[in-house]
């Protein structure tokens, strides 16, 4: 079925669906962790020195002691099977933002015919899957198609349960045979390692004695569209690009903000407890829900873990939002920007580092002008963002975040730091060479008996800023909607890294030459402040003003879009920072420039060729049947001696004409592979095939508000955002 008769079928489904059973929620003690291999599991079924041992290596990174892999995979095994699993996985992360998995049974044939389970350590530890499909931006060749996959045992094993079995899933990194990394979850694990070694320096100048290792930690709140899946099966773009190339604006859109944090749907509901309810079972403390602002929109926000557990889990997020959108008749939209005219969808990346010794180091505490473990910590991030700003951007730069960014619905592409009045007045202290108190925040008091009086946060919040300090954490909050936050941690534990060896040379060397701890710190953190307070912006991240004073009067980048940004990473120094603190070899690094440029170029051909054929196949011919209309209308009026005016059959036939001459431009466009290298290449799908691919749509879009609705193609806005 297609056009206008796919349409009402649509809405006809929709009318008449039958609501998911429904069910109560089963208790919480039930459902907690009940499909993960955790700690409390493995105490129960493995000896006693194993189990430290495996604690060990979770705990705090020890090198893991890979003679207990037999014992471990035995318990693993057992466990599994009790949960019905017949396969087990190694789970990976490659380079497309995607979750990989290759499934082997725990079946074992024997000599004599009959069969048993088996899962040896060796497996547990490594497998080799082939994968030589994958992107890998030049590191090995598909001839050379040898893989390798290694248990990450800081990550918990699994049970992914479907309707057709379970599966036992190992989180595992995915390297080369060469070693390098083809992954997200090897640099992750690197960067995070770097953090620690370098923050280790700091707290021991500090004066501290016992510290413990040094994680970060990581809360991503997730935005998502929901659509009913029969109006997603008539719209080429949503199936195969996961945003509408056209699409006439309905005539009320979120300006009532009517939608924001209003009461949840009932179909809805239903959809988020399904999702809660699987997401609690693999151990993943899902706890914020609630709609968002566009009509269709919605968040989900678990609580924050360990950076390498939170992204693995936020995977597993994407996943299981997809997966259970499809049985309750709806498709879950990742995509940065489905609709154009409202708005899109992003990722907020709360992160923060810390450990059991010293706490959260980006605690402020109620004194933070007293609290220079604090403000070490935070002016390293004031100088990690400062210097590698550009940096930061590249890693949220793909084709679908630049409809997002600079967008006045999330932050510009300009990096800069907020936080807030009282550590903005700190740090003019600082400045000014001497600290003296904090700004009192104050407590609310309403004068309302009956509303208690309550302390109000020391800052308020900013939500036009890309990087936000929120009290304990920064906020990082360019990240789209439908990518894996590994590569925005990986970027901020390193410039964390890069910068706290900063501080803790400039410790090490002021205290050598005589300086008293005090003045090394104050001396430390002016130095940040002169150098990179520049990148600190408290003001309205929106507005033309802040473009126009961040680039020509603070020296700030504004890398519009990713075609300008993700040229970043061929740069010396950053090719220079990675390798110095052992987390992408110059080799890796360049490998991530070449699939990300491919990636970027590959979606907007994707998009490009959809544009072509929709307003040729669908768009044009429904254009056509309604000017013949029309037009046999007016011959026949005229020879029965009445007369119809023929102005709308000029104005749509000057709409159609001019919207198919800007449809062969773009075919000519696409047609065009002459490139000299993936930076051109990248250009010209930003400058040009962008630009008519928005010019087909502007006159297609003006076609929907024209012809017959009757004869319209695809559902239109007003549907998809709003037959429930
Ligand atoms: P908001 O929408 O107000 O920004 P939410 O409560 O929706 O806040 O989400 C905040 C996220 O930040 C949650 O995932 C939360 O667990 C996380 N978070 C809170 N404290 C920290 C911290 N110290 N480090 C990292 N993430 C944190
Ligand atoms: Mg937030």
């Amino acid at each position: 079925m297609t056009g206008n008769a796919a349409r009402l079928h649509a809405v006809q489904n929709i009318t008449n669906r039958q609501p998911f059973p429904h069910k109560a929620p089963e208790p919480l003690s039930n459902l907690w962790a009940s499909d993960v291999f955790t700690l409390s599991k493995m105490k129960e079924s493995l000896p006693k020195e194993v189990f430290k041992s495996v604690k060990k290596t979770i705990e705090t990174s020890a090198e893991l002691d890979v003679s207990i892999a037999d014992v471990v995979a035995l318990a693993m095994k057992d466990w599994a099977l009790s949960k019905g699993a017949l396969y087990y996985a190694h789970v990976f992360y490659p380079l497309t933002n995607a979750t990989a998995e290759k499934h082997d049974g725990f079946i074992s044939v024997q000599s004599d015919g009959s069969v048993i389970s088996e899962f040896s350590g060796k497996v547990l530890v490594q497998g080799e899957p082939d994968g030589s499909s994958f992107p890998n931006g030049g590191i090995r060749s598909t001839f050379e198609a040898r893989g390798y996959t290694a248990w990450d045992v800081s990550s918990p094993a699994y049970i992914m349960a479907t309707d057709n079995g379970a599966t036992l899933c190992i989180p595992t990194v995915f390297i080369s045979w060469t070693g390098e990394a083809l992954d997200k979850k090897t640099p992750l694990l690197r960067a995070n390692a770097a953090m620690n070694k370098a923050a280790q320096r700091v707290l021991s100048l500090m004066g501290n004695t016992d510290i413990a290792p040094v994680n970060s930690s990581c809360g991503a709140e997730q935005e998502y569209f929901l659509v009913d899946t029969n109006f997603v099966n008539s719209r080429p773009d949503l199936l195969l690009a996961g945003r509408t190339l056209f699409g006439a604006p309905a005539a009320k859109g979120q300006q009532f903000d009517d939608h924001y944090f209003g009461a949840i749907p009932e179909r809805i509901q239903v959809y988020m407890q399904d999702v809660e309810e699987q997401l609690y079972r693999l151990g993943i403390p899902a706890k914020t829900r609630h709609n968002e602002v566009a009509p269709g929109q919605f968040e989900i926000a678990p609580f924050f873990e360990s950076a390498n557990v939170a992204t693995d889990h936020q995977q597993l997020l994407m996943t299981v939002l997809k997966n259970t959108a499809k049985r309750h008749g709806l498709v879950c939209l990742l995509h940065e920007k489905p609709f154009k005219g409202i708005n899109g969808s992003g990722k907020h990346v709360n992160w923060s580092v810390g450990n059991v010794t010293q706490g959260n180091l980006l605690d402020p505490g109620s004194t933070p002008h007293s609290n220079t473990q604090f403000l070490l910590f935070c002016g390293a991030v004031i100088r990690g963002v400062h210097k590698y700003g550009p940096l930061l951007r590249a890693a949220v730069a793909t084709a679908s975040n630049d409809h997002r960014l600079g967008a006045n619905e999330a932050p510009p592409a300009i990096m800069s730091v907020y936080l807030g009045t009282q550590l903005d007045n700190v740090f003019e202290q600082i400045k000014d060479g001497k600290i003296t108190g904090s700004l009192n925040a104050g407590v609310m008091n309403l004068g309302i008996n009956t509303i208690p009086v309550f302390n109000k946060d020391a800052g308020d919040r900013n939500r036009t800023s890309p990087f936000a300090f929120t009290g304990n954490r920064f906020e990082f909050r360019a990240v789209g909607s439908g990518q894996s936050v590994a590569g925005p941690l990986v970027t901020m534990n390193t410039i964390l890294a890069d910068s706290l060896n900063w501080v803790a040379d400039s410790l090490e060397s002021l205290l050598s030459s005589g300086s008293d701890l005090d003045t090394a710190i104050l001396k430390t953190l002016k130095e940040i402040i002169d150098q990179h307070g520049a990148v600190v912006f408290g003001g309205n991240g929106y507005s033309s003003e802040w473009h126009k004073m961040a680039v020509e009067e603070r020296g700030l980048a504004n890398l519009k879009t990713a075609a300008d940004a993700l040229p970043v990473l061929k740069e010396p120094h950053i090719e220079a920072l990675f390798d110095k603190l052992g987390v992408l070899s110059p080799v890796e690094l360049a490998s991530r420039f070449e699939i990300y440029a491919e990636q970027y170029i590959l979606a907007i051909e994707v998009e490009a060729k959809l544009v072509v054929s929709m307003a040729k196949t669908g768009i044009y011919p429904g254009a056509i049947k309604y000017l013949s209309e029309i037009s046999a209308t007016i011959s026949s009026l005229k020879s029965n001696g009445t007369e119809l005016c023929n102005k709308r059959l000029v104005e749509i036939s000057t709409l159609v004409n001019s919207m198919m001459e800007a449809v062969d431009k773009l075919s000519a466009a696409i047609g065009q592979h002459d490139f000299d290298n993936a930076e051109e290449h990248m250009q010209f799908c930003a400058k040009t095939i962008r630009p008519i691919m928005d010019e087909v749509r502007k006159f297609a879009d003006l076609l929907e508000g024209e012809i017959a609705n009757e004869l319209w193609p695809y559902p239109t806005y007003q549907e998809m955002l709003f037959v429930k």
